[in-house]
């Protein structure tokens, strides 16, 4: 690859990886083992991965991406690698910029700060040293909220510039947490690699092959046992309802939000994964968090509080559930 060529030509040696993350690795393409050569991966049908200022570029340049980012990422590693924040306020821009995407619209006007940044609270117990991958970690809200929790966390996303801010976020909030550019549907790890997988607000954006070819790659990558904890929207959600309205009722198209029936999710992450439940995450919004009351204008807060309301009442009354705009798809591998 030219990126790997133009960082020797700088003459820049990349740092080694870990040796725990370099064990797991797997190559996306044929899943054989990767050995280090100087700053590249190579599997042992030369498959190549370049890593670029310590992280694995580990993405499929024949396969159709989900998302741009992954062909913007693979074109222009070295200049992305030159623009990465450098400051808290280039972190700041870089994560404004992204919250509505990863947290949704209740924080278009966020009050963030580089010290106080809308970290989430994930619904995992506390498990020290227990591995989790987090597919589509963006700018690495969850990784943080899973480090803080004791896992051993492995973000992915198909964009560069996410994981490096994401390398970053995670390094400020004092979390050691492993960041690889790569795409969910060929996951670049060994077979039973991880405890949990976990993912939010991605998947929604796949389209159902896409979806069944990442939840094929999640069971993989998990241990026997392991579980998968996945956020998805309920077609018949009161939001979701305007909003497919909103889009003419029609097919959704490239990255657009899949809506999906809750029995049909059950079905799908069944066949996919295993044993599966649902769980209500929130109404009206995504990633609606009582802990980021004091960032949110007192619009957004109220939301957060009646989503919250409506949440614990779906818990005595499951009927609830089934008006819940998000839901957590939560599933279990058995061998
Ligand atoms: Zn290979």
């Amino acid at each position: 690859m030219t990126a790997v060529n133009g960082t020797a030509e700088r003459g820049r040696s990349p740092a080694p990886l870990d040796s725990w993350l370099l064990e797991r690795l797997a190559c996306p393409r044929d899943r054989q083992p990767l050995q280090w050569q100087d700053g590249i991966l190579c599997c042992p049908s030369g498959h190549r991965y370049p890593v670029v200022d310590g992280i694995p570029v580990m993405l499929i340049e024949e396969a159709l991406p989900t998302h741009f980012m992954a062909r913007y990422s693979l074109d222009h590693l070295s200049e992305l690698i030159a623009r990465q924040p450098q400051s808290d306020d280039d972190l700041l821009d870089f994560v404004r910029g992204s919250l509505t995407g990863t947290c949704g619209n209740l924080y278009r006007h966020a009050r963030i700060t580089a010290d106080r940044l809308p970290i989430p609270d994930i619904r995992l117990p506390d498990v020290a040293g227990a591995p989790l991958l987090d597919v589509g970690c963006n700018w690495g809200r969850w990784c943080v909220s899973a480090a803080r929790r004791g896992y051993r966390v492995v973000g992915i996303d198909p964009s560069l510039p996410a994981v490096l801010a994401a390398r970053r976020v995670a390094a400020r909030s004092g979390c050691a947490v492993h960041v690889i550019v790569g795409d969910g549907r060929h996951l670049p790890f060994r077979d039973g690699t991880f405890d949990v997988v976990f993912s939010y607000s991605v998947l929604q954006h796949f389209s159902p092959e896409d979806l069944r070819s990442c939840l094929a790659d999640i069971r993989r990558v998990l241990v026997p046992g392991g579980q998968a904890l996945v956020q998805m929207p309920n077609r018949f959600g009161l939001r979701n309802l305007l909003q497919q309205v909103r889009r003419g009722l029609r097919q959704a198209r490239q990255f657009e939000v899949r809506y999906w029936r809750p029995s049909h999710l059950q079905r799908v992450f069944e066949h996919g994964i295993g044993p599966s439940t649902l769980e209500t995450d929130g109404f009206f919004t995504l990633n609606a968090q009582r802990s980021d009351l004091d960032l949110l204008p007192m619009g957004a807060g109220l939301v957060v509080r009646l989503s919250e309301w409506l949440r614990a009442g779906s818990e005595r009354l499951p009927w609830l559930r089934s008006l819940a705009d998000s839901l957590y798809v939560r599933s279990s591998k058995v061998s």
